[in-house]
């Protein structure tokens, strides 16, 4: 099996965005693939956040993917900060990446325009190189990416290029995978805007995947609609009906076509709670294993042990770059 692996920022609460474009994924990828999955804690610093908060969304996103079916018996699953060498094997790389090179990484680019020299922190110009180290350190095949962090994929291959090149084979190069099932879920109050677990602003829009399931039927049965009464996938004009149909559609496995089929004739207030009844089935679900494991202490015990097959891998790595370098 091919090995792959993905990070996730504990920047914020998991919404159902992410459920249904990325952590449904890993759960069909975990039978595809030698799968890797971390929770990034020490990207989450690049931003201003509390003590309490980190470790309480670190915790809860770490329940929150074993909750939504990911099998620890499958899925090297665990906390980046656990693996020490992914931050040791960062250092090396900020020795073999440019300054031109990471200011032009346009999410520094967007990030830092809005502050300036005296409030940005070096972290935040230097995190690619962490995350290079993250991917290189288990020569992973595949990357799966949002468009948003292709970027940071592309510069990862180069590192492991220019490496490789000057110190012989170290490190494998990734292939970046884009998601072909790319739903994109957006805000429910909003339907141009994408739905965000770091957007403070979107509590209305966005469902989380700890919400009371009542309250989130209230956000569907809440969402912007257009004034037709008319279930069609039109994301140009009927964004928030099409945004409600990727929901129902990615939560049930029926096709737009079939979805169509079903509502045809009936008026929004039908289809949204139907959409609506879903949600509440799927929360239901994973709030009853997330807090099982939250509960027992399970969760602890999952991390532990993937952080310390993790570890076997990357140490071995560090210790060879480190030879390579003559740092031993
Ligand atoms: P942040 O606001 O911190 O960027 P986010 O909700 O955008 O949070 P990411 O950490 O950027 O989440 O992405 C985690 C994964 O979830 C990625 O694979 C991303 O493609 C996927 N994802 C995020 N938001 C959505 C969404 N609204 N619809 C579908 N997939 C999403
Ligand atoms: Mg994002």
């Amino acid at each position: 099996m091919d090995r792959m692996l993905s990070g996730i920022k504990p920047s914020g609460k998991l919404t159902l965005g992410n459920y249904i474009g990325a952590i449904r994924n890993f759960v069909k990828y975990q039978d595809e693939y030698e799968l890797y999955i971390f929770i990034a804690n020490l990207h989450a610093i690049t931003v201003p956040v509390s003590k309490e908060e980190l470790r309480k969304n670190t915790k809860d996103i770490a329940a929150l993917y074993i909750a939504c079916g990911l099998d620890p018996k499958k899925v090297t699953f665990f906390i980046q900060s656990d693996v020490l060498e992914h931050a040791n094997l960062s250092w090396i790389f900020n020795c073999h990446t440019y300054m031109g090179e990471l200011k032009r990484m346009t999410q520094f680019k967007d990030k830092s325009q809005k502050l300036n020299d005296s409030s940005i922190n070096v972290g935040l110009f230097t995190y690619p190189d962490l995350m290079a180290a993250d991917i290189l350190i288990y020569d992973p095949k595949y990357i799966p990416v949002g468009e948003d962090q292709k970027q940071h994929v592309e510069l990862t291959r180069d590192i492991a290029i220019r490496m490789n090149n000057k110190y012989g084979e170290m490190f494998t190069i990734p292939e970046p995978l884009v998601a072909s099932e790319g739903a994109r879920i957006m805000s429910l109050s909003n339907p141009s805007k994408k739905m965000s677990k770091s957007d403070e602003t979107g509590d209305k829009g966005c469902i989380y995947l700890l919400d009371d399931p009542k309250l989130a039927a209230k956000k569907i049965m809440s969402a912007v609609t257009d004034s037709e009464a008319n279930v069609k996938y039109d994301v140009t004009n009927k964004p928030g009906i099409s945004n409600l149909m990727e929901i129902y559609g990615a939560l049930s496995g029926k096709t737009n076509q079939e979805i169509e089929a079903e509502f045809k004739g009936q008026n929004y207030g039908v289809f949204k709670s139907a959409v609506a009844d879903i949600v509440v089935t799927t929360l239901t679900e994973i709030q009853a294993k997330y807090k099982q494991l939250m509960a027992s202490g399970e969760i602890n015990e999952i991390y532990q042990q993937g952080a310390i097959k993790a570890r076997a891998i990357a140490n071995q790595k560090l210790h060879k770059v480190y030879r390579k370098l003559g740092i031993e």
